[in-house]
């Protein structure tokens, strides 16, 4: 019980410390959600971290950073590479109203998934088991995200080959990266042009932990080729970056 409220106490200094307002329900949900991924990490080992504390700490916190800019554009969300949910499912939770895509290729952390969807009786949450390289070649999904996110999945020229084709014209990325943010952000030109996106901004923040991190933020402003994302593997054994 005293756990309980220690982590009920630890969420809403997380959510003040971000400007970010929750209803009981939305506090209630995040809460049952880091219960489930302590669970879930007993039997499965799905995150690295192992107390409620870091859970809520680390990984919420990171993943509410973008709401806490106002970054999520109109339209549907979608997670790249969500893992166990993370950013996408904290987001989800704190804006009800919004549909969110979680995209993973791992079949058993979709089945995680699952269960937290039912359990915490979430709306609009729609599971894609896959890989981005085939999802984003399928006319259902291309070109229809307002917000693609993605933490720590690949570099980033990997990420634009990636997530331009599913993001929608005038959609935007939200990269989650550390302190190489800059370097990779150097070597992402090529990939931006050919894939039809135009860096827009970063934004700095500090973990609680004082861990420094960056998130990169881009745009779509054309239409992607219908050659990209290429093959399963291909993004990321060849990055656009090197194919000169
Ligand atoms: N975003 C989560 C998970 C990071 S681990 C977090 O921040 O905790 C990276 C995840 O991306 C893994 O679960 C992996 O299966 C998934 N992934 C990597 N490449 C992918 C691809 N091309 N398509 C779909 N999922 C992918």
């Amino acid at each position: 019980m005293q756990e309980m409220n220690d982590n009920r106490a630890l969420l809403e200094g997380v959510l003040e410390e971000l400007g970010l307002e929750a209803g009981a329900r939305e506090k209630g949900q995040l809460l049952q959600f880091a219960g489930l991924l302590l669970e879930g990490l007993k039997k499965q080992r799905l995150v690295g971290e192992k107390t409620a504390a870091e859970i809520i700490g680390k990984h919420f916190y990171d993943s509410l950073v973008p709401a806490s800019f106002s970054l999520l554009h109109s339209g549907a969300v979608l997670d790249l590479g969500t893992g166990a949910g993370f950013p996408g499912l904290p987001l989800k939770i704190i804006s009800p109203g919004t549909p969110f895509f979680l995209l993973e290729a791992n079949g058993r952390k979709i089945n995680f998934l699952k269960n937290v969807v039912a359990e915490l009786g979430l709306a609009e949450v729609f599971l894609l088991h896959g890989r981005a390289e085939k999802i984003g070649q399928q006319e259902e999904y291309r070109e229809r995200f307002g917000t693609v996110l993605s933490r720590a999945v690949a570099h980033t020229s990997v990420l634009l080959e990636l997530s331009l084709p599913l993001a929608a014209l005038g959609g935007r990325l939200v990269f989650f990266k550390g302190p190489r943010a800059y370097e990779e952000l150097e070597r992402s030109r090529r990939a931006l042009e050919l894939c039809g996106g135009r860096f827009k901004e970063s934004r700095e923040y500090c973990l609680p932990s004082g861990e420094k991190r960056v998130l990169l933020i881009f745009e779509k402003v054309a239409s992607t080729p219908p050659q990209y994302p290429r093959r399963d593997g291909v993004p990321l054994k060849r990055p656009l970056d090197r194919l000169e």
